[in-house]
Formats: C-alpha cells, sequence, structure tokens
C-alpha cells in the first residue's frame, strides 16, 4: 500500500491533473493506492477569505463565482478525457458544492458570525471539489477509485481549526479499507470529523497530516508527498537561492525542520509515519524523475554538521521577570499552565529562562492574548509588585539549523552565531533542542532572509555574497574596478561572489543590488543622473540584502571619511584609502574604533601609509605579539623620492617637480606633497598605532621647499616662481654631497617626537638607496635591533594602492582564498 498525497500546485489545473492520473496509473501497477488531495491551489485562501468578507456583511458573489468557474473551466478542459457517465455526476457534484458554499456564507452573513466550526466546513470545500475532478479522472482510466470520507474516518477532537486526531479511532475505522479492501482509494486532505461527522480542520497546510494519518492507519509501505520543488531543501529555495535538494533525512531532521517553519511539510506530518516506521518521499510533480527527499529511520549522517535550515516568521517574544519569582517553586509551571489554558501553542522556550525570568516565542496573533494570560495568572504578584511588567517583543522570527551531525560536534553553535554577527543581525534569544539536533536564534523578521542565506553559505560552504559600495573613483578608485573585474573570476572559483554594488562620487551613481557590470561602468557612470550621499549608502546597508556589505572610501573627502561612524552604526565594514580619517583629530580617532567595537564591524587602512606594503598590518602584529617599538623611520612619500632622485642626478628642482606632475605622481598641488603634509599625515597615524595621543599639528614639520622660498599664493603663479628655488636647493645638495650625503625627505616617530623634513644620510644608509617612486620604513624595536626590520618597494600609484584596498577587502572574507 502507498499513500500518495497532491498539493495545491499538484492538481493546480486540468494538465496537473492529468498529470496526477498518469502517477496513479502507474503506482497501481505495483500496489494498492491511497490518493489524498489538496485543494486546487489558491482556493482553500478564497475560501477563507469568503468567510471573513461573508462576516463582515459584504457581498461573496464574486468569491462563489470564483470558486465555481476555477473547477468548471478545469472539469470543462478534462471533459475530452470523460465519458458521459462521469461528466454527469461531475457536474451535478460541482454544482451541489457552489449551492453548499452559498448556503454557508449567506449564513455567516446573517449571523454576522463565523464559528470555528463553519470556518472547518467551509475551507474544505476546496478539497472536496479537487477530489470529484480526480474520481471523474480515475474512473475514465478505468482505476475505479473508492471515496473515503475524511469526516467519518479521520476521528478528531479538540479545536475545529486545529483538530487533534484519535488515532486508535482512526486504526479501527480503517480497519476494513485495511485488510484487503480495494485497490485505490481517494480521499480529500486537510480535514477530518468529530465523533458526529462535523467537520474539524487539521490547520493550513493540513493535507500532508491527513496523508501522514491515513499512511498509519492503512500500515502503507510508503508514504509520498507530492509538491512544487525537489522534495526538503536545505533551506526555504525561495529564501535562499543557493539551497539544494537533500537525498536523505531522518524523521527526527524532517520533524524539526517542519516544526520551526519548512512550509513543505505540516509540522506534524512525520509524527504518524515515524510511530509506524513508514518512509517518506517528498517529491515534484512537475519533474517525477527525480527522486526527492526520502525520509527514513537510517538516514545516514550528512557531511556537514547541519543538514538545513528553517525560518519561522512572525513569532513574539513573551517575558516575565520579577524579583518575587526568585526561588519560588512552580512559576514556570504556572506560566505554561496559563498558555495551556489559553490554548496557545508555546513555539520556543528560550535558554535565558532563570530563576528570576522566563521568557518564551508564541505566534505573534497570539501574543496579546498570552501576555493577559499571564497577566491574569499572576494577578496577585503583580499587585504586590513582585512581577515587573510583562512585556512582549513583537516582529521577531525564528532561524534555525537543524541536523543529527550537530550531536557532539564541537563549533557548530560558534558558528552559527558568528554568521549571524557577519551580517550584522542581532539575536535576541537563542534555545537548543533537547537533543542537540536543532539550535535556534529568535531575530528579527526583517532580517530573515539575509541571514538565512549568509547562514547558509557558513554551513554548506556555498558561494559568499560580498557586495562592495564604492565611493570615489579617480585613479585609486578606478584601478580598484579593474582589478576586480580581472580577478572577480578567479575569486569566484574559490566561493567568493565580490560584488560591486554601488560605484559612485559626489555627481554620479551606479547602483545595481546584483552586482554593477564592470566593463564600460566610466560612461555609464558619466551618463548617470545623480550623486550618492552618505545617507544613501546608509540606506543601502538598512536595506538588508542578504550579503556582506563594505564601504570601500578611494575618495580624498573629509565629510566621507567623518561619516564612518554613522556607516558602520548602519552595518557597513569600511576599507578606507583615504587617510582623513586616521589622521584627524584625535578624539575622531578614537570614536571611530570604538564604534567599530560597538557594532562589531572592522575598519581596515592598510594603504593609509606605504601604499600596498604591509606597514600597518606588519606594526601591529609586532605591538600584539609584544614587541616594543623604538623608533619608526623612513620615506613616506613617492613623489618626493622620485623628485629627490632627479635633483640628485642634476635635474633643477623646478623641472623635477614639473616631471613629477606630467607623470600623475604628485596631488594635484605639487606643494601638499612639497611642504609635507602628506607625509605629516602618514607619521601621525604611525605615531597613533604606537599608542601615542596627538593632533596634525603636534607633528614638527619641515618644507622640501627652501625656506627662503616663498611658496604662498594661486598654484600657476607659484609653479612660475618655482625656478627661483632651484639654486638654493641645488646648493643644499651639493653641500652634502661634498660630505658624501645625500638629502632624504624622512617622517619619524622616536622618542625625540614626531618628525618630518628633509635629512641628509650618508651614502651605505639603507634610506640613501631609496629613490624612483619608493617607500621605505625601518622599525627599531627590541627583538628587531641592532638591525631594524626593513620594508621597502613602490609606495605610490594606482595600482599598487588599489592592490592594498583590494587585499583589505579580502581580509574581510575567512576561508580558502586562492
Ligand atoms: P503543497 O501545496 O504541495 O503542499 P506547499 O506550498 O505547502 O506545497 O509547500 C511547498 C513549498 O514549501 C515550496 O514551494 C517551498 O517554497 C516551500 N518551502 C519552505 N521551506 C522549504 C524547504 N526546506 N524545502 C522545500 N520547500 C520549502
Ligand atoms: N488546502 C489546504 C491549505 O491550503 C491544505 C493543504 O494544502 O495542505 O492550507
Ligand atoms: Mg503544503
Amino acid at each position: 500500500m502507498r499513500v500518495m498525497k497532491f498539493g495545491g500546485t499538484s492538481v493546480g489545473d486540468a494538465e496537473r491533473m492529468r498529470g496526477v492520473v498518469a502517477l496513479v496509473e502507474e503506482a497501481r501497477k505495483a500496489e494498492r493506492v491511497m490518493v489524498v488531495a489538496s485543494a486546487v491551489s489558491g482556493i482553500t485562501n478564497l475560501l477563507v477569505e469568503a468567510a471573513k468578507v461573508a462576516q463582515e456583511g459584504e457581498s461573496v458573489q464574486e468569491a462563489c463565482a470564483r470558486f465555481d468557474d476555477t473547477h468548471s473551466a478545469i472539469a470543462k478542459v478534462l471533459s475530452v478525457d470523460l465519458k458521459p457517465a462521469q461528466t454527469r455526476p461531475l457536474a451535478e457534484g460541482l454544482v451541489a458544492l457552489g449551492v453548499e458554499l452559498r448556503g454557508l456564507l449567506q449564513g455567516v452573513g446573517l449571523l454576522r458570525e463565523c464559528s470555528p466550526s463553519v470556518l472547518a466546513h467551509l475551507s474544505g470545500l476546496g478539497e472536496r471539489a479537487s477530489c470529484l475532478l480526480l474520481a471523474a479522472m480515475l474512473e475514465a482510466r478505468g482505476l475505479e477509485p473508492v471515496s473515503v470520507d475524511p469526516r467519518q474516518a479521520l476521528v478528531c477532537s479538540g479545536d475545529p481549526l486545529q483538530a487533534t486526531p484519535r488515532v486508535e479511532e482512526i486504526r479501527a475505522r480503517f480497519a476494513t479499507l485495511r485488510e484487503g479492501g480495494p485497490g485505490l482509494m481517494l480521499m480529500p486532505g486537510f480535514f477530518g470529523g468529530d465523533a458526529r461527522g462535523k467537520t474539524m480542520s487539521l490547520g493550513r497546510g493540513g493535507s500532508d497530516y491527513s496523508a501522514a494519518l491515513a499512511a498509519a492507519a492503512l500500515d502503507a509501505r510508503l508514504l509520498e508527498i507530492w509538491t512544487d520543488v525537489d522534495g526538503i531543501f536545505s533551506a526555504d529555495p525561495r529564501l535562499v537561492p543557493e539551497a539544494f535538494a537533500l537525498e536523505e533525512v531522518s524523521f527526527e531532521e524532517a520533524m524539526e525542520l517542519a516544526y520551526f517553519g519548512a512550509k513543505v511539510l505540516h509540522p506534524k506530518t512525520i509524527a504518524p509515519a515515524r510511530e509506524r516506521g513508514i518512509p517518506v518521499r517528498v517529491c515534484n510533480s512537475f519533474r517525477p524523475e527525480h527522486p526527492g527527499t526520502r525520509v527514513t529511520a537510517t538516514a545516514p549522517l550528512s557531511r556537514h554538521p547541519v543538514r538545513g535550515l528553517s525560518f519561522l516568521p512572525d513569532i513574539a517574544l513573551i517575558n516575565i521577570a520579577g524579583a518575587g519569582l526568585k526561588g519560588v517553586p512552580g512559576t514556570a509551571a504556572r506560566v505554561f499552565e496559563a498558555m495551556a489554558r489559553a490554548s496557545i501553542s508555546v513555539v520556543l522556550i528560550t535558554q535565558g529562562s532563570s530563576e528570576s525570568s522566563i521568557s518564551f516565542c508564541v505566534g505573534e496573533a497570539e501574543a496579546t492574548r498570552a501576555v493577559l494570560a499571564l497577566e491574569d495568572a499572576f494577578e496577585v504578584e503583580r499587585e504586590a509588585g513582585k512581577v515587573d511588567p510583562i512585556e512582549h517583543q513583537p516582529g521577531l522570527a525564528v532561524l534555525s539549523i537543524v541536523g543529527d551531525g550537530m550531536r557532539h560536534r564541537v563549533g557548530v553553535a560558534g558558528t552559527f552565531f558568528s554568521a549571524l554577527a557577519d551580517v550584522d543581525c542581532s539575536i535576541a534569544a537563542i534555545a537548543q533542542g533537547s537533543s542537540e539536533r536543532s539550535i535556534s536564534a529568535v531575530i528579527s523578521r526583517e532580517d530573515g532572509p539575509r541571514a538565512m542565506a549568509h547562514v547558509h553559505r557558513k554551513a554548506f560552504g556555498t558561494t559568499e555574497v560580498v557586495e562592495l559600495l564604492v565611493a570615489g573613483v579617480g585613479t585609486v578608485g578606478g584601478e580598484l574596478l579593474r582589478q576586480i573585474h580581472q580577478q572577480a573570476p578567479k575569486l569566484r572559483a574559490h566561493g567568493l561572489d565580490l560584488r560591486v554594488c554601488a560605484i559612485a562620487n559626489s555627481r554620479h551613481s551606479l547602483v545595481a543590488p546584483e552586482g554593477v557590470a564592470l566593463d564600460g561602468w566610466k560612461a555609464r557612470l558619466e551618463a548617470s543622473e545623480s550623486g550618492f550621499t552618505l545617507d544613501t549608502f546608509r540606506a543601502w546597508a538598512k536595506a538588508r540584502r542578504p550579503g556582506r556589505p563594505i564601504f570601500v572610501d578611494c575618495t580624498s573627502s573629509e565629510d566621507v571619511a567623518l561619516g564612518y561612524p554613522a556607516l558602520m552604526a548602519s552595518g557597513l565594514h569600511v576599507v578606507t584609502a583615504n587617510k582623513k580619517a586616521n589622521a584627524g583629530r584625535q578624539e575622531h580617532w578614537k570614536a571611530l574604533r570604538e564604534t567599530a567595537v560597538r557594532h562589531q564591524r572592522k575598519f581596515l587602512y592598510e594603504t593609509n601609509v606605504g601604499a600596498g606594503l604591509p606597514v600597518i598590518d606588519t606594526l601591529k602584529n609586532m605591538l600584539r605579539t609584544g614587541d616594543t617599538v623604538h623608533r619608526v623611520e623612513g620615506i613616506l612619500s613617492g613623489s618626493l623620492s622620485f623628485i629627490l632622485g632627479l635633483t640628485e642626478a642634476g635635474v633643477p628642482l623646478s623641472k623635477a617637480v614639473g616631471t613629477a606632475m606630467e607623470k600623475g605622481f604628485t596631488e594635484p598641488d605639487p606643494r601638499d606633497d612639497l611642504e609635507g603634509t602628506d607625509v605629516a599625515r602618514k607619521v601621525l597615524i604611525l605615531a597613533r598605532e604606537l599608542g601615542r595621543s596627538l593632533e596634525l599639528e603636534d607633528v614638527a614639520l619641515a618644507s622640501l621647499l627652501p625656506e627662503e622660498f616663498d611658496a604662498k599664493g594661486p598654484l600657476p603663479e607659484f609653479l612660475a616662481r618655482l625656478p627661483q628655488a632651484d639654486e638654493l636647493f641645488q646648493r643644499r645638495v651639493d653641500a652634502h654631497r661634498k660630505e658624501g650625503k645625500v638629502l632624504r625627505y624622512v617622517g619619524s616617530v622616536g622618542p625625540e617626537g614626531v618628525r618630518v623634513g628633509l635629512v641628509p644620510v650618508p651614502l651605505e644608509h639603507p634610506l640613501a638607496a631609496v629613490k624612483g617612486g619608493e617607500n621605505a620604513l625601518s622599525f627599531l624595536s627590541e627583538r628587531y635591533s641592532p638591525t631594524p626590520l626593513v620594508i621597502r618597494g613602490y609606495g605610490a600609484g594606482a595600482a599598487v594602492t588599489a592592490a592594498g584596498v583590494l587585499a583589505d577587502v579580502l581580509r574581510l572574507v575567512e576561508g580558502p582564498l586562492p
């Protein structure tokens, strides 16, 4: 015996019904079959809605007409397959259901009331209609289906909308069908009946449960749930596009997944099958050749400790607390008794419950009633001030990870919670199933989809999405985009989907949640209408898309730098090539780091000093591992090292500056380099890394330009006057050369303070060899002494700087990259 349950989409139209008949015919060749059918998809919603409308006293004509039309349209298409012996009773049967529906709705309209019992009856009409259609089709194929009325067979009691089946009684009622009954049976799903045969609903999605109850009562060999997806997925495929169909899961895993929201199975479906050891197969009626998912007692453990994720929205967290609860026996019993009396089911009891507070989750729709019930139960204590006002927090959801393989495995919960932190998702409460096969986090409902997607990636190692919002598209920003474009396919092969979702400057922007196409971005950017402000970036983060958003600052704007704390607070990590934040006021420097810690956001800025050279990281590691750094000094300006290289070769200063400008090695106004401000900023940043608290004004700064030379005024005038400095400068160069020394523009942090200026160094000094746009830094420390640690290489230019920015971005992503 096999029980085959067909869901709403599987009987959704005439073509689908033909498919069902073909599947049944095939199964019938091998064994006895019971078919359990849902309503045509959309019909149950229509009926429930119509009951509401009737209760409001409004017209239900349209709803009734849609009920009739949907079914008669299917009957009409199917009529070519039918003989008059089926056509006539089918048409009459459908008309009779239409009449029944109108009668019920009229009653509801007159009374302005729809009792649970009436709603149960009304909402089951869809299943009865689809069974009439299937019966006619099966008969026409000569299959002789025997109709089973669930109101007689599935005996229930309790709430007419969430009925409790009476298993023993059901087994008795199925006895004749079980023992040598007909070869093919057909039963509408979704409802049973009370002792007198009145309709009792099994709750929304309950046809799965009907089928499971029937399978248990019939001692079936197999229960098949035919639906519109390839089985039970690792997560709801509508929420997580990367989710995949599972081959086999255990009864317990299926139960937990369904309980915590995997809609593919009604939460109660598995219990009857498990009790009788009946394997369940969840399969796709749109792709019958796909094996689907098998639910068995002996499912092998999965490769990953987590088998699947589920998501239960519309949850509220209730908290009862108070000093008066401490050490008083029976408090928990009273809390849950109050819920039971009010017929409110408790979805989850949190790990946070302690002697003086208990918190648990219920459906959001029940939250107010739950609070009232508790207020009643603890009235005396509340009046005596021993219990605080009872709170409830709506708008939540439960995200659960489920898997038999999680038992006795270390680190699963850690991975789960840190994945939630990755996507800036705060956890209101947690709970672990007593069997250790599920862990649930109560989170905000809005966070659900992106949290699901990210936890899924972490649990199954599927592609991780990182979203970059790039501000500033000058030389560094532009080169960064070029490098990402080139490197993206390689990274994707290693499971990282690096998407540039926004490219912007103050005038223009390109935005695409799925990623901006990087060929020809420049022309499209320039054609765009509006720029991006910091608020738009924040709004992006707040929109809570799946993926980890990183703000990448390639501007040199002070305003943008001042916005980092707000961006972090809204959930963005920050990677910056812009020195303005770290070289700004000390107070801002400190606040920035505090914000990063508070919001668990990363702030990376390796390119602030020495472009792509690993300066900041090296320094941090020395300090972290307990080294004491005595002195850091070096050449920190690629442009100045280029200019000095030329003057040494006899090129006049003004010419050397001109060449550097032409090559794009200087800031637009070369005085920013020549006067040393840029180097001063870098040295300031290093000094702060070393723990010093100081401002830019505290850096002793000496310009590269001779003191006697007037460097003020508009840029063209300055450039025109610059040749006057040539001779003064050359004289200095020559004077030092005679002593065997060369001039280097050096920044240093040492016991004497923080300084920037021209320093004559002997030819054999390591810094003497540094020229042509190179940077070099030496770190003299407890461990690196007397020979300092030296880092040297190109310290300017778009290629190395952009690569440094990209490296910071990749540092934010763990896991095996190339
Ligand atoms: P039916 O009408 O066949 O009973 P349902 O709509 O009740 O179908 O259930 C199938 C749907 O459940 C799928 O289309 C899918 O969107 C959703 N779903 C949610 N979680 C899961 C999951 N873990 N695996 C498969 N489907 C899921
Ligand atoms: N048709 C019912 C519903 O939509 C039962 C089911 O589909 O399982 O809830
Ligand atoms: Mg269903």
